[in-house]
């Protein structure tokens, strides 16, 4: 079968998307640069047992362009990429495969700057450092894991969503259905839960849903049961394409609003929330906190130290985005998802032509990379 790349339904004009194999390690990936006319694309990795090599470009093309929005929203001077390998998080990591995805990524000069994203820890990460410079959020005097950074940015959002839809200042009381129990979403729940939420989890995983319900005191639901959920909020951090044509008549929150990247099957879907008066936090903005967090690593590398109050002061700034979002969209009658693509679109849309590619050897550094 043909995997169409240029004609590919999600290809939106991407500047580049390259396929890299290791024979040796048994590398598979995908590095899909969106859009770098603010700077160069950083992005996470992501590393999941696609069933087909369609279903993994598609995953990467959406997962860049994302970042390219999220990156401008958040006022960035960084570009969009993402890179995903295909393989099992669970059975097919080594340390040969994440060098030779380190080569990959050093192989674009800087033009690409790789991150953790699901199925990639910062140990992961570090192995691509001996390979590149190219890496954001590793350890060693870095950001680190973003995940943490991710949550609380999540968490802060979530409540200026609850101000403005439930009028409510704090989610003392409220009920946030919590969608996947990772790296964000137990971080999530449990700010929520020091802040008085009741939780309701779910989770494909057995353990985690166990420790929220004991840790917590979460009430837990089978993981198809938590669209059904009676709750204010719902907090998806798992995967992506969870609001649809299923799902979306069957929320009883008010609130969307959770760390999943491309929570909307199609962009219609932004109005179908709209149509059913529920408040869509739009994913790229709410879930920029660990993104906002590892360009931290900017200053640390530039000699100035990494300054992690500063980094979660900035994280922070993500209620004020959005509460700029709701009001355009009140302002315009659009979804709260097409206002933010068009503030995005704004600020990353530019007359001037992309530069054209330096070769790795002669490419500048971009001004943040030791
Ligand atoms: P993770 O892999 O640590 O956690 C994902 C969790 O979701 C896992 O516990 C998994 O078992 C669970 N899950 C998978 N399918 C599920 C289903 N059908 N129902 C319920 N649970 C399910 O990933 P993470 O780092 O916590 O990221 C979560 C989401 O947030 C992803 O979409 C990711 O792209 C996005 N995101 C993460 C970050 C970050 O800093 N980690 C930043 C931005 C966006």
């Amino acid at each position: 079968m043909t995997v169409p790349v240029f004609s590919h339904p999600e290809f939106d004009g991407h500047e580049e998307v390259a396929f890299g194999h290791d024979p040796e390690s048994g590398l598979k990936s995908i590095i899909a640069i969106h859009n770098s006319a603010r700077g160069p694309a950083l992005g996470g990795c992501r590393m999941w047992p696609y069933e087909s090599e369609e279903e993994a470009l598609t995953d990467v093309l959406r997962l860049s362009r994302g970042m390219t929005y999220k990156a401008a929203m958040a006022g960035l001077d960084l570009g969009g990429g993402k890179s995903v390998i295909i393989a099992d998080p669970k059975a097919d990591k080594s340390p040969a495969l994440f060098r030779a995805m380190g080569h990959f990524v050093d192989g674009f000069g800087g033009r690409y700057i790789v991150a953790e994203d699901v199925g990639i820890a910062v140990e992961d990460v570090e192995i691509m450092a001996g390979e590149t410079r190219y890496v954001a959020g590793a350890g060693n005097g870095g950001a680190g894991d973003p995940s943490p950074a991710t949550a609380y940015g999540v968490f802060m959002g979530l409540r200026a969503a609850v101000r403005k839809r439930l009028d409510r200042k704090s989610v003392a009381g409220l009920r946030v259905a919590v969608q996947g129990l990772g790296h964000v979403g137990r971080e999530l729940a449990g700010l929520l839960s020091q802040q008085g939420a009741e939780l309701i989890v779910a989770d494909i995983h057995y353990q985690a849903v166990e420790a929220a319900v004991s840790e917590l005191g979460a009430r837990a639901v089978a993981p198809e049961a938590i669209y059904d959920a009676e709750a204010d909020v719902f907090a998806p951090c798992a995967l992506g394409a969870i609001l649809n044509n299923d799902t979306i008549p069957r929320l009883t929150a008010k609130v969307v609003a959770g760390s999943a990247n491309n929570q909307l099957a199609e962009g219609r879907h932004g109005d179908a929330l709209k149509a059913r008066g529920i408040l869509y936090a739009p994913d790229y903005v709410i879930n920029a906190g660990g993104l906002i967090y590892v360009s931290g690593d900017a200053r640390k590398r530039n000699g100035a130290g990494f300054d992690q109050e500063a980094a979660l002061v900035r994280v922070a700034g993500i209620q004020d985005t959005l509460t700029e979002i709701f009001a355009r969209a009140e302002a315009e009658g659009i979804a709260t998802s097409a206002a933010a693509d068009r503030i995005a679109e704004e600020r990353f849309k530019k007359p001037a032509a992309p530069a054209p590619r330096a070769s790795a050897a002669s490419a500048p550094s971009p001004s943040w990379v030791s």
